[in-house]
C-alpha cells in the first residue's frame, strides 16, 4: 500500500515506533483475556501522547486536533485499538473549554503528567438512549454538595480512569422551557465515588471494550465539581462531540488502512489454483474499492480537523467524517475477512478481532441514523424528525 508522507510524519514515525513494541500478539492476548492494555497505555502516557491536546501552560504539548487524530490513527493502523485511551483526548477538552481556572489548575497539570486519567464520560442512559434530553439521572444541590441518583449504561473505561465527566439533570424535564436546558456536567472523582454511592457493573460485550452500567445511589459530589454553569451541561457536552467524532473517524481510517494492507498482503501470498488469489480480479477489485473509500473518507477527516483547529464551525464535517470513515473501515473489514477465506475467522490473523472492533463505530458514539438526521435537518433544511 502506498505510504504517503505528510506534515505529521514525525508524529507518525514516533507513534509507530512505540506501537511496534506492542505487536498483534499483545493485543490478541488482551482481547482473549478481556483485559486492559495497561502496559501499552502506560507507554503512551509516558511518551506524552495522551497529553497532546493539553495546552503547554498546563504541561501538555498544545497540539491541535489534526495531530491528535494522527496519533489515534496510527494506533489503529498498527493493529492496536485506541478505544482504550481515546476518552483522554477529548474528555479533557470539556474541562479546558468549560472548566473554571481553579478546576483547570487542579486537574490539567496532573492529567498532562500522567498522574490522573480522565478516560470516562457518562451520558447514555437505558431509558433515554439517543434521546439524551430524556435522561433521568438527577443531581440535587444540598448543603454545598450535589446528591446524584439514577443509572447510566455503556460507560467505558471506568475501571481505568480516576475522573469521569457526568451529565445529570439539575432541573427536571417538566420544569424547563427547552428540553436541552436543565442538565449539568460534573467531575466525578471515581476513586472516591466507587463503593460510596456509585456501583459499577461491567457489561459483557462483543468487543474488548471495557464498558459498564453505573448505579448512583445518593452519590455526593462537592459543589465545586460542577463544570461551568448549572443547567448548561448539554451545550458543553455538544461542544466536545465534534472533536470526539473526528478522532473516532481517524481511528476508523487507521483500521481501514490496516484491513487493506492485510488483505493485499494475503492476496499476494495465498496461492490457490496455482496462482496468488490476488491475481483474480474478483479478489483484487474489492480491495482496490475498499482502499479508494478509505482514501476518500480520509479527506473529510482532515477537513473536519482543519476546521476545528482553525476554530471554525465543523459540526457537519465532523459528523460526515465519522460516517464516511466508519463505513469505509467496515467495508474494508468485510473485504479483508473475505480475502482471508476461512483463515479470516482464525484469531491468530487478527482480522476477526479488528472486524469486531471497527463495527462498533456505526453505533457508538453516535449511530449512523443520527448522523443522517443531523445532515438532513441542519445542512439540507429538511423538517425535524424528532
Ligand atoms: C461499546 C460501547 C461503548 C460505549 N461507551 C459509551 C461511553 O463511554 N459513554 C456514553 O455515554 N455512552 C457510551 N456508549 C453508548 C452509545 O453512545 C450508544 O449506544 C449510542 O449512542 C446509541 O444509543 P442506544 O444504544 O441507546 O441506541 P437507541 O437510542 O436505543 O437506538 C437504537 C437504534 O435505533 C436508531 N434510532 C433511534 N432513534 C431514531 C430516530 N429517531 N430515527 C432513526 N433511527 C433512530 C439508532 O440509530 C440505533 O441504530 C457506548 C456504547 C457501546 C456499544
Amino acid at each position: 500500500m502506498p505510504d504517503t508522507r505528510d506534515e505529521h510524519q514525525d508524529i507518525r514515525d514516533a507513534v509507530r515506533d512505540l506501537c511496534r513494541q506492542f505487536p498483534d500478539a499483545y493485543f490478541r492476548k488482551i482481547d482473549e483475556q478481556r483485559g486492559y492494555p495497561e502496559a501499552f497505555v502506560a507507554a503512551l502516557i509516558g511518551a506524552g501522547w495522551l497529553a497532546a491536546m493539553i495546552p503547554e501552560e498546563y504541561g501538555g504539548s498544545g497540539l491541535g486536533l489534526t495531530a491528535a487524530s494522527v496519533i489515534m490513527e496510527e494506533i489503529n493502523r498498527s493493529g492496536g485499538n485506541a478505544a482504550a485511551v481515546h476518552g483522554q483526548m477529548y474528555n479533557m477538552g470539556t474541562l479546558l473549554r468549560s472548566g473554571s481556572p481553579a478546576q483547570k489548575a487542579k486537574y490539567l497539570p496532573d492529567i498532562a503528567a500522567g498522574k490522573l486519567r480522565i478516560q470516562s464520560m457518562a451520558v447514555t442512559e437505558p431509558g433515554a438512549g439517543t434521546d439524551t434530553t430524556r435522561i433521568k439521572t438527577s443531581a440535587v444541590r444540598k448543603d454545598g454538595r450535589y446528591v446524584v441518583n439514577g443509572q447510566k449504561v455503556w460507560i467505558s473505561r471506568v475501571q481505568h480512569s480516576d475522573l469521569m465527566v457526568l451529565l445529570a439533570r439539575t432541573t427536571p424535564l417538566a420544569e424547563v422551557q427547552k428540553k436541552s436546558e436543565g442538565m449539568s456536567i460534573f467531575i466525578v472523582d471515581l476513586r472516591q465515588a466507587i463503593g460510596k454511592g456509585l456501583r459499577v457493573q461491567p457489561i459483557a460485550n462483543m468487543v474488548n471494550h471495557e464498558t459498564n452500567e453505573l448505579f448512583f445511589d445518593n452519590l455526593e459530589i462537592p459543589e465545586e465539581n460542577l463544570i461551568g454553569e448549572e443547567g448548561k451541561g448539554f451545550k458543553y457536552i455538544l461542544e466536545g462531540l465534534n472533536a470526539e467524532r473526528a478522532l473516532i473517524a481517524a481511528e476508523c481510517i487507521g483500521d481501514g488502512y490496516w484491513f487493506v494492507d492485510r488483505a493485499s498482503r494475503y492476496a499476494k501470498d495465498r496461492v490457490v489454483f496455482d496462482r496468488p488469489i490476488g491475481q483474480n480480479q474478483g479478489v483484487q477489485f474489492p480491495i482496490a474499492d475498499a482502499f479508494i473509500e478509505v482514501e476518500a473518507a480520509n479527506l473529510m477527516r482532515f477537513k473536519a480537523c482543519a476546521l476545528f483547529d482553525a476554530q471554525l464551525p465543523c459540526g457537519a464535517e465532523a459528523n460526515m467524517a465519522k460516517y464516511l470513515a466508519a463505513k469505509a473501515s467496515w467495508e474494508a473489514a468485510n473485504v479483508c475477512l473475505q480475502t482471508h477465506g476461512g483463515f479470516g475467522f482464525a484469531s491468530e490473523y487478527d482480522v476477526e478481532r479488528k472486524f469486531r472492533e471497527t463495527r462498533l463505530y456505526q453505533v457508538a458514539p453516535i449511530s449512523t441514523n443520527l448522523i443522517f438526521s443531523y445532515v438532513a435537518e441542519h445542512l439540507l433544511g429538511l423538517p425535524r424528525s424528532f
